[in-house]
């Protein structure tokens, strides 16, 4: 009992930032003679001391092919590869690992979804309906499935302040729609959506869901079968893990009715010239040879952020851009872009009179990393009447003094620019 609450207790304590970012090498370093203020974690997280580890640990004493090999370093490797298909499965409440397909990540879970499943079951006349806040990654594998196939792309609007129009959404919901495609957490605003409930709106028209998680696996817990999504797709390097590897989840039926997309070995069962038949999900799959390191890199991941601890994670990253939003209000011509009621780690901006990419350029020599540009979401930039914004995007290892050192940055590039 009082353990139980002493661990309650440590789950409620706020974060440890200066534990935290000893965890991660790369923020000891300087960039142009200053602390390097890492605020582009959207782009891609910076990696703990773990999943280095964990990375290196493989290649320096197990290296080896997986599920192929009957010598010991072979097996070690399988075991490490699987363990880690199942520390994710259990992270974002799989009902097994076998709904756990690794990808190259997010882009690819995608792609998967669109030719396996979805190219074979549509036609002229239906519809695959998608909303103006997406990644280009959910854009176009449905816009190359409607045209190899004759079906047609819609897309649900978006408000000025960058949230769905929900009401629009479900309007364009009918028995035309043959999947649902929408992003958990806006890459280029930061605008939280409310999955939960557009999954049980599409429900009712029995249309499939495929939910764009890379944003949010960092900033929230998922929980995919609450959420009630029939995909969800996610990528390793936005959650402190490797690039290069990522995953599908899916509902195990789903995924058997679903057909191979790319061929090779460790998908099938049995080849023959005169045919061949395809190993059960998730090797199904999983062509080739698999990025084992990065999948042992995400597991390692996936255990470094639950002993963060994800509620912890979140209240933390709302606190640092409650404080960035109210500070960047201080600079004068500065235009917050999406200024949604729900929304994490993210804060795009424009600043009149000055170029995005040069505000960029100008506080990168303060040792400020942002991003700027359209951040692959074409649409939503230009319908939000802009060419490009500047990004700034918030970890678990930032602070209020990395928006100090941003803020000043800002002030300083807006005397020289404007
Ligand atoms: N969707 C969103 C919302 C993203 O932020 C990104 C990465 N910027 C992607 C999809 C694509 O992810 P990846 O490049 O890891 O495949």
């Amino acid at each position: 009992m009082a353990e139980a609450t002493a661990t309650r207790r440590r789950a409620n304590a706020a974060l440890d930032l200066d534990a935290i970012r000893a965890e991660f090498p790369v923020l000891r370093r300087e960039v142009h003679g200053r602390r390097l203020v890492y605020l582009d974690t959207a782009a891609s997280a910076q990696r703990p001391q773990a999943v280095i580890d964990a990375v290196s640990d493989f290649y320096a004493r197990y290296n080896a092919n997986v599920h192929r090999g009957v010598h010991a370093l072979s097996q070690e490797a399988t075991d490490a590869f699987e363990a880690a298909r199942r520390a994710l499965a259990e992270h974002v409440g799989a009902a097994s690992d076998r709904e756990i397909v690794f990808t190259r990540g997010t882009t690819e879970a995608i792609n998967l979804v669109a030719q396996g499943w979805l190219r074979p079951r549509v036609g002229p006349g239906d519809r695959i309906v998608v909303t103006h806040m997406e990644h280009h990654s959910n854009i176009v594998p449905w816009q190359l499935v409607a045209e190899q196939t004759g079906a047609e792309l819609v897309v649900a609007p978006v408000s000025d302040a960058g949230e769905l129009e929900l009401d629009a959404l479900e309007a364009l919901l009918d028995e035309r729609v043959k999947l649902l495609g929408v992003v958990h957490v806006s890459n280029a605003l930061g605008t939280v959506n409310p999955v939960k409930a557009i999954c049980r709106m599409a429900g009712r028209h029995g249309i499939p869901v495929l939910v764009d998680g890379a944003q949010a696996m960092a900033h929230e817990a998922v929980d995919v079968r609450d959420l009630g999504c029939t995909f969800y797709a996610l990528s390793g390097h936005k959650m402190y893990g490797p690039t290069g590897i990522g995953a599908l989840w899916a509902p195990y039926a789903v995924l058997d009715a679903m057909a191979p997309w790319q061929g090779g070995g460790e998908m099938i069962d049995v080849v023959d010239f005169e045919g061949t038949t395809f190993a059960a999900p998730p090797a199904r799959f999983e062509a080739g040879t698999p990025n084992i390191a990065g999948a042992i890199g995400l597991g390692a991941a996936v255990a470094w952020l639950r002993g963060v601890g994800l509620a912890r994670v979140a209240a933390h990253e709302a606190s640092v851009l409650d404080y960035a939003t109210r500070r960047i209000a201080e600079i004068d011509g500065v235009h917050v872009v999406g200024t949604a009621a729900h929304k994490a780690g993210v804060l795009s901006f424009v600043m009149d009179g000055a170029h995005p990419n040069d505000i960029g350029t100008l506080i990168d020599h303060f040792g400020v990393a942002i991003r700027t540009g359209h951040h692959c979401t074409m649409p939503l930039i230009k319908r939000l009447g802009h060419p490009a914004t500047a990004r700034a995007s918030f970890g678990v290892y930032s602070g209020e003094d990395d928006v100090d050192a941003f803020i000043e940055a800002l002030g300083r590039a807006r005397d020289m620019l404007c």
